[in-house]
C-alpha cells in the first residue's frame, strides 16, 4: 500500500484546501528527481514478488471459517522472527520480509532482497515463497492458517464473518452495512483513506456485481441479506435509493476492494527509456494474466458471474463525485474523469518510434498547469502527460505535520499521489536516498492458491519480460482494446469463452535487423557491473523473428546456435530506427485481431509462436542446469495448461467446488459450511494432502509433502 507515514492525518474538509499544495511541491518532487536521475544508466535486473495472504481462522465444532483479525500480532512476531533469522545464521539469504495491508486479518510478504540476474534465482521464487508462508504459519495457532485467497467468499455475510466479531453499526469510516471497522488496519492511514474517499464522493462507494444465475436463483434477485432499512449513518438509506440494484451483488465499502489478495512483480530497468518500453510492452499483457490467474468468484456469500477482483477495487476506491462521472454538470469539480484512480493505464509512454499516437487514444484527462510546467522544465510529452494525468487526483490522506516538506530532499508529496493511483502497471522513478533505478510493477494478478501457481506466473512474467526487451517485440495495440480486454477478462470463464484482442506482427522488420549483430550497445556503465551484462548478444542472439510470411521453424533453430548465459542482461540496445514503412505506418485497425487465450498464450499456426513460444526462444539463451530447466518447464506449463483450458482457473475450479457441494441448494447461495468445506479443501490441496487433478499438475508437490522430502530451501 506504499508509503506509510506517520502523523495526524485530516479530515477531507481540511485535506481538501491542500490539494493543489500537495499536487504542487509533489511535482516540484518529480522534477527533482528527474533531474538527479534521468540520466542514470546501467542498473542491474533486479526483481521481487509480493504476495498477500488472509489470515483465516477455523472452527471445527461449530464448521466455521472466519477472518481472524490478528494483523497486528502476527506482524509483531514474524517482524521478530526476520531479525532473529538475520542475526542467527548471517546467511547469504535474508530472511523474508512481511508488511502490513488493508484488511487486519492480511499479510503481505516479500523476498528479503530483490532477485538479480542470475538464472538460478528463478528457481529460489518457489522455494522462498514457500518459506515465507511456512514462516506465517508457524507464528499462528493451529486453527489458524495464511491462505492466498483473492477474495473471502463470506466477507461482509450477515452475522460472524470475523474473529473477534464486531458490529458493522460501528464503521465510522465506511459507514459501510456489511463492514465493522475493525476489518481496517488500524494505522491512522487506512480508516482515514476510507472516510476520506467516501467524504470526497459524497457518498459510499457502490459495486454492484451480477449474481450467478443458478438453477433456482430467485429471479428477480432482490438481495435479502441487505439490511434495507437500517438507520444508523445517513448514507445507509443508499442501498434502497436504488444504490443496490437488483440481480446484483451490492457492496458498498472499501475493504471488499482493498480486503482482497492480489500478486505482483517489480522489475529494475537499465535506464528510464528501457522503463518506459517495459511499461508500454506490459500494458497489453494485464488482462491477460488477470484472466489466466482469475480467482475471485465468490462475494458477500454468493456466486457472482465474474471471475476477478478488478471491477470490485477499482469500484472499492472510486472518490470520484457524481460530477466527476459525469452523472451531473460541472460545477464545483475541475474536470470529468472517465475511471476510478483504481483501474487499467491510460496512456503508453515510450518514446520508442514503436509507439504510435494512434494507439493512446483514451480520453486523458490532465493538469494543464502541471502540464505545462513539467514541459517548461524539459520533459517530453508522454512522461509529462502521465505525470498530469495522475496528478488529476487529490491526495486523500493528509497529515498535518507533513505538509511543509524539502522538495530537495523529500518526495512525500510526489508519493502521495502516486501511490493513489493504482493501476495496471506502475512506474516507479528512483527513491531519494537509495541505490534503486527506475521500476515498473506489473500489478494485474490474482493471488493463487499454491507458491506453485504463484511462482509460475512470476517467474513467466519475468521471463517474458527479457524476451519483449530482447527481441525487440511490439505489443502495441490501441489502449482502449486493452480496456476492452480488461473487461472481457473478469467475465465468467473469461479464459476459454472470451477472444482478446492482440497484435497481428508482433515482430517488426526492425527487430529482424537488430538479430544481425550490427547493432552495439551504447552501454559502458552497465558492462562494468557484474549482473548487468550489456546485451549484444541477446538484443541480438535472441531476437531472430520469424518473418511475416511465417517461418517459426527458422525462428526457433537460430535460437539454438548461440552461446547461452548464465545470467539475464537488463541492458539492451535501443530499437534499430523504423522501416520506411513501417515509419509511415498503415492503418491501426489492421495492426490487431481476436484472438483466444490459447492462441495467445500457445501460438497461433507458423506466423505467432504464443507468449510461451517466445518465453522458450529466449530461455533457449540461457544456461541451465536439468534441474533449472525442469522447474522452469514445469512452470510454463501451468501457464500452458490454463490457457488451453485443460487446468482450470482458481476461479472456475472454487465455482465448480461450491456447485457441487452436496448442500448447496443451486440458488448461488455460498453458506457456512460450504464455505468451510471450501476453505479446508483449499488448505489441503495446498499441502499436498488432497488431489486436485483438474486444478493442478498431477506431480504438484504439496507444502507438507515437500517437508517430508526435504524441501528445496534449507
Ligand atoms: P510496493 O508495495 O511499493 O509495490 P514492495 O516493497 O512491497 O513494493 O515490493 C517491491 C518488490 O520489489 C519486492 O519484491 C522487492 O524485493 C523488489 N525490489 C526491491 N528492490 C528492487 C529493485 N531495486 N528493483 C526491482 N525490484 C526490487
Ligand atoms: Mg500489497
Ligand atoms: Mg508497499
Ligand atoms: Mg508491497
Ligand atoms: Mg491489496
Ligand atoms: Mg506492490
Amino acid at each position: 500500500m506504499g508509503l506509510l507515514s506517520l502523523g495526524t492525518p485530516l479530515h477531507w474538509d481540511q485535506a481538501k484546501h491542500y490539494a493543489d499544495h500537495v499536487r504542487y511541491h509533489g511535482v516540484t518532487q518529480f522534477l527533482n528527481i528527474w533531474d538527479r536521475l534521468k540520466d542514470r544508466q546501467g542498473d542491474e535486473l533486479l526483481w521481487g514478488d509480493e504476495v498477500e495472504y488472509m489470515i483465516v481462522q477455523l472452527d471445527t465444532c461449530a464448521k466455521d471459517a472466519v477472518l481472524s483479525l490478528c494483523q497486528t500480532d502476527i506482524l509483531a512476531k514474524l517482524q521478530a522472527l526476520s531479525s532473529e533469522m538475520d542475526a542467527k545464521t548471517r546467511s547469504t539469504v535474508a530472511p523474508p520480509l512481511f508488511h502490513p495491508e488493508y484488511g487486519r486479518y492480511m499479510l503481505e510478504s516479500t523476498p528479503g532482497a530483490p532477485y538479480t540476474g542470475f538464472v538460478r534465482d528463478l528457481v529460489l521464487v518457489e522455494p522462498n515463497m514457500r518459506l515465507r508462508r511456512r514462516l506465517a504459519r508457524s507464528q499462528l495457532r493451529p486453527n489458524q492458517i495464511p491462505m492466498t485467497l483473492t477474495s473471502f467468499p463470506r466477507l461482509g455475510v450477515p452475522g460472524k464473518f470475523t474473529e473477534p466479531y464486531y458490529d458493522p453499526a460501528e464503521a465510522v469510516s465506511s459507514h459501510s452495512l456489511f463492514l465493522p471497522e475493525q476489518v481496517t488496519n488500524p494505522h491512522a492511514r487506512f480508516p482515514t483513506l476510507t472516510a476520506n474517499i467516501r467524504r470526497r464522493r459524497r457518498s459510499k462507494v457502490a459495486i454492484n456485481l451480477p449474481i450467478f444465475v443458478d438453477d433456482r436463483t430467485p429471479r428477480p434477485f432482490v438481495d435479502p441479506t441487505i439490511p434495507w432499512h437500517r438507520n444508523v449513518y445517513p448514507e445507509d438509506a443508499e442501498a434502497k435509493n436504488g444504490a443496490a440494484l437488483i440481480d446484483h451483488i451490492y457492496l458498498d465499502a472499501m475493504g471488499f476492494g482493498m480486503g482482497c489478495c492480489c500478486l505482483q512483480v517489480t522489475f529494475q530497468c537499465c535506464n528510464i527509456d528501457q522503463s518506459r518500453r517495459m511499461y508500454d510492452s506490459l500494458i497489453p499483457i494485464g488482462p491477460i494474466m488477470l484472466a489466466l490467474t482469475a480467482a475471485s468468484p465468490l462475494w458477500r456469500g454468493y456466486i457472482a458471474d465474474v471471475d476477478c477482483r478488478w471491477n470490485v477495487i477499482a469500484g472499492s476506491v472510486d472518490d470520484r463525485t457524481e460530477e466527476e462521472r459525469g452523472l451531473k454538470p460541472l460545477k464545483e469539480n475541475r474536470m470529468k474523469i472517465p475511471k476510478s484512480r483504481y483501474d487499467s493505464v491510460d496512456l503508453y509512454i515510450s518514446e520508442s518510434w514503436m509507439n504510435r499516437p494512434e494507439y493512446n487514444d483514451n480520453p486523458l484527462p490532465i493538469d494543464q498547469a502541471l502540464y505545462d510546467r513539467m514541459r517548461q522544465h524539459g520533459i517530453d510529452e508522454l512522461l509529462s502527460k502521465h505525470i498530469a494525468h495522475l496528478f488529476i487526483r487529490d491526495p486523500i490522506v493528509v497529515f498535518s505535520e507533513l505538509i511543509d516538506q524539502d522538495d530537495s530532499q523529500s518526495t512525500d508529496h510526489f508519493e502521495n499521489i502516486q501511490s493513489t493511483n493504482w493501476q495496471t502497471l506502475r512506474f516507479k522513478p528512483p527513491p531519494p536516498k537509495s541505490p534503486i533505478g527506475w521500476r515498473v510493477e506489473f500489478r494485474s494478478m490474482e493471488a493463487q492458491m499454491t507458491d506453485f501457481e504463484n511462482a509460475s506466473f512470476v517467474v513467466f512474467i519475468v521471463l517474458l519480460s527479457r524476451a519483449i526487451m530482447s527481441m525487440n517485440l511490439n505489443f502495441y495495440i490501441p489502449i482502449s482494446k486493452v480496456d476492452e480486454n480488461m473487461r472481457r477478462a473478469q467475465q465468467r470463464d473469461g479464459v476459454n469463452q472470451a477472444k482478446f484482442f492482440f497484435r497481428r506482427e508482433i515482430f517488426t522488420p526492425a527487430s529482424s535487423r537488430a538479430t544481425s549483430g550490427a547493432t552495439t550497445p551504447d552501454d559502458d556503465a552497465a558492462s562494468s557491473r557484474p549482473f548487468s551484462t550489456t546485451d549484444a548478444g541477446a538484443g541480438a542472439d535472441a531476437g531472430s523473428p520469424a518473418p511475416s510470411n511465417g517461418a517459426t521453424n527458422g525462428f526457433q533453430q537460430r535460437h539454438s546456435s548461440r552461446p547461452k548465459r548464465r545470467v539475464m542482461a537488463n541492458c539492451f540496445p535501443p530499437p534499430p530506427p523504423p522501416l520506411e514503412e513501417e515509419a509511415t505506418g498503415g492503418s491501426v485497425n489492421e495492426e490487431y485481431a481476436e484472438y483466444t487465450m490459447d492462441e495467445i498464450i500457445n501460438g497461433r499456426g507458423d506466423a505467432f509462436p504464443g507468449l510461451i513460444g517466445l518465453v522458450e526462444a529466449y530461455l533457449d539463451t540461457l544456461d541451465m542446469s536439468e534441474l533449472e530447466l525442469r522447474k522452469i518447464t514445469s512452470y510454463l506449463n501451468l501457464v500452458r495448461r490454463r490457457a488451453n483450458g485443460s487446468l482450470k482457473t482458481p476461479a472456475a475450479w472454487t465455482r465448480d467446488f461450491v456447485r457441487s457441494h452436496p448442500s448447496y441448494k443451486f440458488d448461488s447461495v455460498v453458506s457456512k459450511e460450504i464455505n468451510y468445506d471450501l476453505i479446508v479443501a483449499v488448505d489441503e490441496i495446498e499441502r499436498g494432502v488432497r488431489r486436485a487433478p483438474d486444478l493442478l499438475p498431477e506431480d504438484y508437490m504439496g507444502s507438507e509433502q515437500e517437508q517430508d522430502s526435504g524441501s528445496l530451501d534449507d
